[in-house]
């Protein structure tokens, strides 16, 4: 079967997942140890993804809980994350991708197995420290 959607938004979670870990930054709109937000293009088809990465410190085991997402938006949405404060506001963030779309997300939780996969719904941005 020849489907035109990119490797990056395919119905797998791996091959995405791979995909967009290699992706091209176009801009760290947060760098902090536990929260990270980014605007990643796709180097085979364009597409951008917000990708958010949250943190829990367990200081108990050093078993961090770890979330990663990467939520597809569109060229007008890149535009006005990079001009909204986000460090400042996290939640500037939702209030641009305010509607429900399809996300890859990777949950990493303390002491339970990976779980990656896509999601259709409304992004949030998971805990961190
Ligand atoms: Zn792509």
């Amino acid at each position: 079967m020849i489907s035109d959607r990119c490797i990056c938004l395919g119905d797998d979670c791996i091959a995405p997942k791979e995909a967009i870990r290699a992706t091209r930054y176009i801009a760290r709109l947060v760098d902090e140890s536990h929260f990270g937000v980014s605007i990643e293009q796709c180097v085979r088809c364009g597409q951008h993804f917000l990708t958010l990465f949250c943190e829990q410190v367990d200081w108990a085991d050093s078993d961090d809980p770890q979330v990663w997402v990467a939520v597809p938006v569109s060229a007008d949405e890149v535009e006005k994350l990079r001009t909204a404060d986000v460090a400042a506001d996290e939640n500037a963030i939702l209030k641009i991708i305010a509607n429900d779309r399809r996300f890859l997300l990777h949950d990493m939780p303390k002491g339970a197995p990976d779980r990656l996969a896509w999601m259709t719904r409304r992004p949030f941005i998971p805990g961190h420290d």
